[in-house]
């Protein structure tokens, strides 16, 4: 048994103050956290409780944007009314993650933050995981990888990110809002998720005494022609093996801008813009969606038992532009 203490932050500046004491970590929904620290994944010694200082609002940026507080609940979010009509991806990935229970607890902020769903990762039984023990190994690589990474892996670590959110925000070209001991500073979403690399214990860009305040929308483009697919092995409470987000600009039937992010095959959100490119000035089939997704997957690189994600994610690229397109 590990003892915590236990801190209430009042406001940001406070939640600074305390975050910077020794193996200290912030608490909004806990919805993983509280998993890992079951699990002994997690060994927090003092847990500093975010969720009465403010940042839960959704609310108009002056350019046109929108700016989500980080403890905004998922559910709030999913079903704000500006969000609903004017990021309708968003809302979609939103709601095609978790469970209602969870979404209702579920941070924005917490969600970007969400660990790995590697079962090596979050069993302590499994002695091999450079992403919990440093320098250990990796027990996915020769092992059970069905739900691993085909995209962005390395030898030290093969793991997926599990946000369905954070695939829809790469597609939006979301920004977010950070501060911490050397003040504020804006994070693009595509870089603030890391690929493993030789050090996998770091999932993000953060360091770990700074605060996720808001994520930032920018002015809407992408408000009719949309569809976030996931693939999973259940219809719910289930993470992705492969999901996208897909975002048209369209115009006379051409495509004037496309989008298209991945989820469940990479150590975070995957986009190629180059790829992205190849739809504009285009009118949509399913062969020029098919040409992006093999640009998309070109680097492609399977393990014994996720071989099949590389197909199903060209045919669920096809389906997801397609199914956009239609939309209105
Ligand atoms: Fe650990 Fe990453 Fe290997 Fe999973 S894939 S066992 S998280 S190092």
């Amino acid at each position: 048994m590990h003892s915590i203490e236990y801190d209430r932050a009042g406001d940001p500046a406070q939640a600074l103050r305390l975050i910077a004491q020794p193996n200290a970590k912030f608490i909004g929904g806990g919805t993983n956290l509280l998993d890992l620290m079951k699990g002994d994944v997690e060994q927090p010694a003092r847990l500093v409780d975010i969720n009465r200082i403010g940042l839960d609002r959704i609310a108009e940026l002056p350019g046109g944007g929108l700016r989500i507080g980080a403890l905004a609940r998922n559910s709030d979010a999913a079903n704000h009314p500006l969000v609903r009509t004017r990021y309708p991806l968003l809302s979609q990935a939103l709601l095609a993650g978790a469970s209602g229970q969870l979404r209702n607890m579920a941070t924005m902020g917490g969600n970007l933050l969400q660990r790995t769903r590697c079962p090596y990762f979050m069993d302590t039984a499994f002695d091999m995981c450079n992403k919990r023990r440093p320098g250990s190994g990796c027990g996915a690589r020769e092992g059970y990888n069905r739900m691993h990474a085909i995209l962005g892996a390395s030898e030290a670590c093969i793991a997926v990110h599990p946000s369905d959110m954070a695939v829809a925000l790469a597609a939006l070209d979301a920004t977010v809002q950070v501060s911490g001991p050397q003040g504020e500073r804006a994070i693009p979403l595509a870089e603030f998720h890391r690929l493993p690399g030789t050090t996998p214990q770091f999932d993000t860009v953060l360091d770990p005494r700074e605060l996720i305040t808001a994520i930032d929308l920018p002015p809407p483009l992408f408000q009719q022609h949309v569809h976030y697919l996931k693939v999973r092995d259940r219809a719910s409470y289930a993470f992705a093996l492969v999901s996208v987000a897909a975002a048209l600009e369209m115009e006379g039937g051409v495509v004037r801008q496309a989008r298209v992010a991945l989820g469940g095959v990479a150590h975070k959100p995957w986009r190629l813009p180059a790829a992205e490119a190849q739809l504009a000035g285009q009118s949509l089939s399913d062969e020029r969606s098919g040409a992006l997704a093999d640009a998309l997957l070109a680097g492609a690189r399977p393990f014994r038992d996720n071989r099949f994600k590389i197909d199903l994610a060209r045919r669920a690229i096809v389906r997801a532009l397609r199914n956009a397109g239609e939309s209105a």
